[in-house]
C-alpha cells in the first residue's frame, strides 16, 4: 500500500481530468480539482464531491495559486479547436501563464509537477511516425497557433524550471484521445460523429476525409498518466502517449455509422486552415519507460463511448 498523498489536478472537471481524479481517489489518495468551468462540466465531478477526500475549487490558473500538495498534474486548456479557437489570447494565457503558476506553486512546495502537453507540438509533421526527437512543424501565425505554440512554451517554461531549480518535472504529449464523458458540444471528431450518428444527422467530413489521426481510449491514457508520475525522479520526458494504430477520418466516420446503424450520410466541409494531414505516435519510449501499450481497439473503446452518448443525448 502506497502512502497517501496530496495531488492537485488542474482542469479536473474536464474529460481526461475528472476520470484522473476517480482514478487518484481509487489508488487512496486525496485531490484537490482546479477548474474555471470553460469547458469542463460539474456533472464530470458530482459523483466525487461526496469523498471526504475530494475538494472542488473553482479557480483560474492564469491566476496565481497558493495551496499545499505533493503532486500536481496541470491538465487545465481548452483542447478542441472550436473551443480553443474561441478565445485565442486566453488560450495562449492559460497554456503559459497558468505554467508559470503551476511551477511557480510546484517551486515552493516541492511538488512533483505533470505536464499535459500534446502531439500537436509537431503541428503537421514532416516526419512520420512522430517520435519525441522531432521538433515539429507549426505555423506560429496560425489559427491554432495560441494552442500549439501556447503548449510548446509551456514544455519549454518545464525544462527551464527543472533546469533552473531542479524541479521533477513530467511531460507527457498527448496524442488524440476520447471515450465517455466528452462533452456533447466538445466538437472534436469523435464526439460530433457519434452525436451526429445517433441523431441521424449528416456526419460533416472536413476535407476529403484522407486525413489521418490515431485514437487512444481514455483508460489507457489514464493508467499512462499514473505510470508516468511513477517513473524515476530522473526521468522528464518529454513522452509520447497515444495509440498507434493509424485511421482515416473517413473510415472512423464509417465505422461510426455501422456501429450505430445510424441512416446519417457522409457530407463534406471544408478543411479548417493548418489542419494537420497525418498524425501516429511512436510509442517506443512509453513502451520502454512505462512498460506500457494501448489495449483498446477503436472498435472496443468506441462501444462504451457510443453507449455514454446515448444515455446523454436521451435525457
Ligand atoms: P477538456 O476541455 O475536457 O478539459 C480541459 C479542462 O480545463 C476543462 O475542465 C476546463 O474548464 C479547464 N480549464 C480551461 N482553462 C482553464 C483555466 N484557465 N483555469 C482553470 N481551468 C481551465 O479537455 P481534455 O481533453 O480533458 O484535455 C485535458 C488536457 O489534456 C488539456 O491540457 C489538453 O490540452 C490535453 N490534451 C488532451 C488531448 C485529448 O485528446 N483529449 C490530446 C492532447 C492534449
Ligand atoms: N505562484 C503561485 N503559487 C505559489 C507560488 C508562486 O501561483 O505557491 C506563482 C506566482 O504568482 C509567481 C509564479 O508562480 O508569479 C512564478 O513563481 P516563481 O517563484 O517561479 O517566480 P517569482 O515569484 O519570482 O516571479
Ligand atoms: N474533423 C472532421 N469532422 C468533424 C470534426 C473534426 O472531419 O466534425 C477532422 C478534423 O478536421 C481533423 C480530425 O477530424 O482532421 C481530428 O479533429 P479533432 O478536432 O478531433 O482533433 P485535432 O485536429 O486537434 O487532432
Amino acid at each position: 500500500m502506497k502512502k497517501k498523498q496530496h495531488y492537485t489536478v488542474t482542469g479536473g472537471a474536464g474529460f481526461l481530468g475528472s476520470r484522473l481524479c476517480e482514478k487518484l481517489l481509487e489508488l487512496g489518495h486525496e485531490v484537490l480539482c482546479i477548474d474555471n468551468f470553460y469547458t469542463g462540466q460539474k456533472s464530470n465531478i458530482v459523483q466525487m464531491l461526496d469523498s471526504p477526500y475530494f475538494e472542488m475549487m473553482r479557480h483560474d490558473v492564469t491566476f496565481p495559486l497558493y495551496v499545499e500538495t505533493d503532486i500536481i498534474y496541470n491538465l487545465a486548456c481548452p483542447a478542441s479547436p472550436i473551443h480553443y479557437q474561441f478565445d485565442p489570447v486566453q488560450t495562449t494565457k492559460t497554456s503559459v501563464h497558468g505554467a508559470i503558476n503551476m511551477l511557480g506553486l510546484a517551486k515552493r512546495v516541492k511538488a512533483k509537477i505533470f505536464q499535459a502537453s500534446t502531439s500537436e507540438v509537431y503541428g503537421d509533421p514532416t516526419c512520420h511516425p512522430q517520435t519525441e526527437d522531432y521538433w515539429g512543424n507549426v505555423n506560429p501565425i496560425g489559427l491554432r497557433a495560441c494552442y500549439d505554440e501556447g503548449k510548446r512554451c509551456a514544455e519549454t517554461l518545464f525544462f527551464d524550471y527543472h533546469r533552473q531549480h531542479g524541479l521533477l518535472i513530467k511531460v507527457a504529449r498527448i496524442f488524440n484521445t476520447y471515450g465517455p464523458r466528452m462533452a456533447v458540444n466538445d466538437g472534436r471528431v469523435v464526439s460530433n460523429f457519434i452525436v451526429q450518428a445517433l441523431r441521424n444527422e449528416p456526419i460533416t467530413i472536413y476535407g476529403e476525409g484522407t486525413q489521418t489521426r490515431s485514437f487512444c481510449y481514455i483508460d489507457d491514457l489514464i493508467e499512462a498518466f499514473i505510470k508516468v508520475m511513477d517513473t524515476d525522479d530522473s526521468f522528464t520526458g518529454p513522452i509520447n502517449l497515444g495509440n498507434p494504430r493509424e485511421f482515416t477520418i473517413k473510415e472512423l466516420a464509417e465505422m461510426v455509422i455501422d456501429m450505430t446503424g445510424s441512416a446519417s450520410k457522409l457530407v463534406y466541409k471544408p478543411l479548417p486552415e493548418n489542419d494537420p494531414c497525418q498524425r501516429r505516435p511512436d510509442i517506443s519510449l512509453a513502451q520502454k519507460e512505462l512498460a506500457w501499450t494501448p489495449s483498446t481497439p477503436l472498435e472496443q473503446g468506441l462501444k462504451p463511448t457510443i453507449e455514454y452518448f446515448e444515455k446523454i443525448l436521451a435525457q
